[in-house]
């Protein structure tokens, strides 16, 4: 009895050192997860169930976790409130702290997973970062809903419960980090947003989804593709700020200026979300080439959803002193191409990247 009432105590004291709240330490025989929320649809709210307008963002981690029946049986569960936006207002600020407070939460011992919870709209790059800078195997599962929490069939509530099954199962660890939605569960290298309003939206072109989570039973199929996690060489300790990179998209007939502009704003990159295999038009490629003969890395990604843009192919890359996304999207190439830049490389080091995560 007095041995148990010092290990409570002791986790309590160390609980409240690290900053988690201490009722954490409720049941020992469950994982503790904890859900750092930063806003979205699944914590939005309309005035009814059936309007398609409403604002995301505005219900609290605390409403959103008590809408879950049940999910106290999967895990201990304490909430974070990170920032409270809709994702298409996601900064790079707010992913600093979300990085940062993850990786302190994961490097103690009395946190076994974490979820996040997200808009959907830039879900995919959020993903994407802390696949490449959390350093720990332990899961991280984000998640959201592309319905409102008032909307009639909201979904939101078995999203985050599906979640943190996912999270609070060590069958999760050393997969990376991953994306929870609609039953599935999907690789942050892979997974993009194909529907503007379907709950069906996420999918994961070229890969496929790595598992299925149905109602808190979860089944793995592959692992992620990519490195990451503990794997991988960025790091955002000490760092304060992201270079600025734009991206640009191509089109029939596309003028070469944005490119110029996005120069003499002071972007450190450029990535092109070029037509077929990371095409562009003549002049646009001939700024790239003046861009990055100055400096300034650019990467042909595409507008295209799915298939690989090849080095060498249909533009000579060597020449351009260009890079090719393998298979990153534009927005995730962004997301590296930013961590790329934190140090100075050359662009065959930079290309690597791109073919390795
Ligand atoms: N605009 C919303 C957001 O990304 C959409 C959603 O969450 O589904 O925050």
């Amino acid at each position: 009895m007095k041995k148990e009432f010092y290990k409570i105590l002791s986790l309590l004291v160390l609980g409240i050192t690290i900053g988690i709240n201490p009722l954490i330490a409720q049941n020992t025989d469950l994982p503790n997860v904890v859900i750092l929320a930063t806003g979205g649809t699944i914590a939005g709210s309309a005035e009814t169930g059936t309007q398609t307008g409403y604002t995301s963002g505005q219900i609290g981690i605390q409403t959103m976790i008590d809408a879950v029946p049940g999910i106290s049986e999967l895990a201990n569960i304490t909430g974070e409130q990170i920032s409270n936006v809709g994702s298409q207002d996601m900064s790079i600020e707010i992913w600093l702290t979300l990085a940062n407070r993850i990786n302190e939460l994961l490097a103690t011992d009395e946190v076994d997973g974490i979820v996040i919870t997200h808009g959907t709209d830039t879900q995919e790059e959020t993903a994407f970062f802390l696949n490449l800078v959390v350093k720990s195997d332990k899961p991280v599962v984000t998640t959201g809903s592309m319905r409102p929490s008032t909307a009639v069939s909201a979904e939101g509530p078995l999203n985050l419960y599906n979640a943190v099954a996912v999270a609070a199962n060590p069958k999760a660890k050393g997969h990376g980090v991953l994306v929870v939605m609609n039953d599935q569960i999907l690789g942050a290298h892979s997974v993009t947003k194909t529907n503007t309003t379907s709950v069906q939206t996420f999918m994961a072109p070229g890969h496929g989804q790595m598992g299925t989570v149905i109602y808190g039973q979860m089944e793995f199929y592959r692992s992620q593709h990519g490195i990451n996690t503990t794997a991988s060489e960025f790091s955002v300790d000490g760092i304060t700020e992201l270079p600025r990179v734009d991206i640009i998209y191509a089109c029939a007939d596309c003028s070469p200026d944005l490119i110029d502009l996005s120069v003499k704003a002071g972007a450190k990159g450029i990535v092109i979300a070029g037509v077929g295999n990371g095409n562009m038009t003549a002049s646009m490629l001939n700024a790239c080439k003046k861009a990055a003969d100055k400096g300034v890395v650019v990467v042909r990604s595409t507008r295209v959803p799915t298939g690989y843009v090849l080095r060498n192919a249909e533009i000579n890359d060597d020449e351009n002193n260009t890079i090719a996304s393998d298979e990153l999207n534009a927005q995730k190439s962004r997301v590296l191409l930013m961590l790329a830049l934190l140090k100075k490389r050359d662009n065959k080091n930079i290309q690597e990247l791109f073919y390795s995560y």
